[in-house]
């Protein structure tokens, strides 16, 4: 193996020891502990187990977590009064809607109505809007793509004038994604499903963000020698020699990658722990600005 490895559980580790202890500082000094409000919305397995991974994470670090779960059945108004309700709740710094929402509901409006000052997931439309325009400044980043940020500049990027090439342009991953490297000065290429000869494109990457949901698409020979590569998927693959007959994968065959690369990030390993890292320093975040209010 050439490339170094960007270890994501060690970096989110650090990160949550970090708000844990600014979380113990502000309890001590007599200020409020930060709260974090989950909505739930029907049965959806993922989505379940998503959402507990939160809340333990919160306990973790000393971040009161009030779990809100409705049934598949709530309509389009109970789901948004749930948010009104929240946003007027002082113990609640941050409002995480669980997505995707079921059948039915409209996912933009319930994020519309997140207040932006407890919008810890980045989506709502103030904080996506500012992140797209230059020199203006989101309150909130959404947290998978900040957290390949944060993984970047642990593997000592250099931003500025990088070719950076980001495979997906999903709301949530691949589009803020290329916000914020454009922020940094990368020139930036978005790819996604309609993208001419991509491995072409990812020749040219310095940084490579691979965010599609393609089992190890990302072969050795579309990556540069040296490049940094953050690999977003979170693929399910067959693999009769586990117990469970499958195991996780990556956008990026990283087993080959891994010889030419710079850095990379493994599955799992690498951006997975970050996400909910992100989310908690929202949300001690959103409470400081609810201090300052
Ligand atoms: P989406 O399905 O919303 O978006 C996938 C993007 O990839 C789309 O822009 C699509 O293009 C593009 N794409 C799909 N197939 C190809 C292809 N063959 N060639 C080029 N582009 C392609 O996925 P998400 O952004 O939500 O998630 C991407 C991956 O990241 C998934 O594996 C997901 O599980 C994982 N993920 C991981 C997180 C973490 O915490 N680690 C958090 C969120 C997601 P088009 O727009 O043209 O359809």
């Amino acid at each position: 193996m050439t490339a170094r490895l960007i270890d994501g559980t060690a970096v989110a580790a650090r990160i949550r020891g970090q708000v844990a202890a600014a979380v113990q500082a502000r309890v001590a000094a007599g200020r409020a502990r930060p709260g974090l409000a989950t909505v739930l919305v029907g049965d959806n397995p993922a989505s379940q187990v998503y959402v507990r991974n939160k809340q333990k994470a919160c306990a973790e670090v000393g971040i009161e977590s009030f779990g809100h779960d409705l049934p598949k059945t709530a309509t389009q108004a109970e789901v948004e009064a749930l948010v009104t309700r929240l946003n007027a709740d002082p113990r609640v710094n941050g409002i995480l809607v669980q997505l995707p929402l079921p059948d039915g509901l409209d996912e933009e409006r319930v994020l519309n109505a997140i207040s932006l000052e407890k919008d810890v997931d980045g989506f709502g439309p103030v904080n996506i809007g500012r992140l797209s325009m230059k020199g203006r400044k989101p309150t909130f980043v959404p947290c998978t793509p900040a957290g390949c940020i944060v993984l970047l500049e642990e593997a000592g990027a250099t931003f500025k004038g990088a070719n950076a090439v980001v495979l997906g342009r999903s709301n949530i991953v691949g589009l803020p994604a290329a916000m914020l490297l454009l922020h940094r000065d990368c020139t930036v290429t978005i790819c996604h499903s309609r993208t001419k000869d991509l491995p072409a494109v990812c020749r040219e990457a310095d940084i490579l963000i691979a965010a599609v949901g393609r089992a190890e698409m990302v072969k050795r020979d579309w990556v540069k020698p040296g490049a940094l590569v953050i690999d977003v998927g979170i693929n399910r693959i067959p693999d009769a020699t586990k117990k469970s007959g499958s195991r996780l994968v990556g956008d990026v065959a990283f087993d080959e990658v891994k010889e030419v690369a710079g850095a990379i990030t493994p599955v799992p390993g690498g951006v997975g722990p970050m996400t909910i890292a992100m989310l908690l320093q929202n949300t001690l975040r959103g409470a400081e600005l609810a201090d300052a209010r």
